[in-house]
């Protein structure tokens, strides 16, 4: 069985992919089953820069098919912000998930509601051979001032889903990944990976 390593050392995205691709012909395994400590630098303009960056990055140390995913919050009254840089919106060295909903909800105060916002997710599958493919998930709702539910991790808790009316956060990990950004792009790269578990190659 070919495997397939999921190429990030974020543990709540580790835990929805893992889930998600479950059902795979293919031997998943992290980061961690390899002792592997990699980090790499986002340095790309856009989220499928990064995420191929991610990708290509560890199946060049590892020699392994990996799958690495770049996501971020959009929020309209932020012009689109904080986007790429979701994960480094808190200035301060070791910030925390719940130090970035602080300075998100700071720099929303003064602006009239709703905040309507979206997640976006790009999945890049990187081959040892160099082969790389993308694919892009989205996932509307509206920032809310008060945090709500425990689950997820990141801006979860102050995420309101359009027709739910719940928060990510109050949903469990199976109902979140009935919906997610993520999942979305890890549905629409599912043919492709099956194409990989038969064949053990992709087209581009
Ligand atoms: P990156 O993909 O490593 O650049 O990090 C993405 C950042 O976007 C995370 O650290 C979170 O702050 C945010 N983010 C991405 N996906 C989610 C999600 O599913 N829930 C909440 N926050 C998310």
């Amino acid at each position: 069985m070919i495997k397939l390593l999921l190429a990030t050392n974020n543990q709540g995205k580790l835990a929805e992919l893992l889930a998600l691709l479950n059902g795979l012909d293919l031997e998943l395994v992290t980061p961690t089953d390899l002792g592997l400590n990699l980090q790499i630098e986002e340095t790309g303009e856009s989220y499928r820069e990064n995420a191929i960056l991610k990708a290509a990055g560890f199946a060049k140390e590892t020699n392994l098919w990996s799958l690495a995913d770049d996501s971020g919050l959009e929020v309209e009254a932020l012009d689109g912000a904080p986007g790429l840089h979701s994960a480094r919106y808190a200035p301060q060295p070791g910030a925390t998930d719940s130090d970035r909903r602080l300075v998100l909800l700071q720099k929303l105060e003064e602006k009239p509601r709703p905040w309507k916002a979206l997640f976006r997710c790009v999945v890049a599958l990187c081959g040892p051979d160099g082969s790389s493919i993308t694919k892009e998930g989205i996932c509307p709702g509206e920032i809310i001032p008060d945090e709500r539910g425990e689950g997820g991790f990141g801006y979860d808790p102050v995420f309101l889903l359009e027709v739910l009316r719940l928060t990510m956060a109050e949903l469990s990990l199976v109902d979140k990944n009935n919906l997610s950004h993520r999942s979305r792009a890890i549905w629409k790269m599912f043919p492709v990976l099956e194409e990989l578990s038969s064949q053990g190659r992709i087209k581009e």
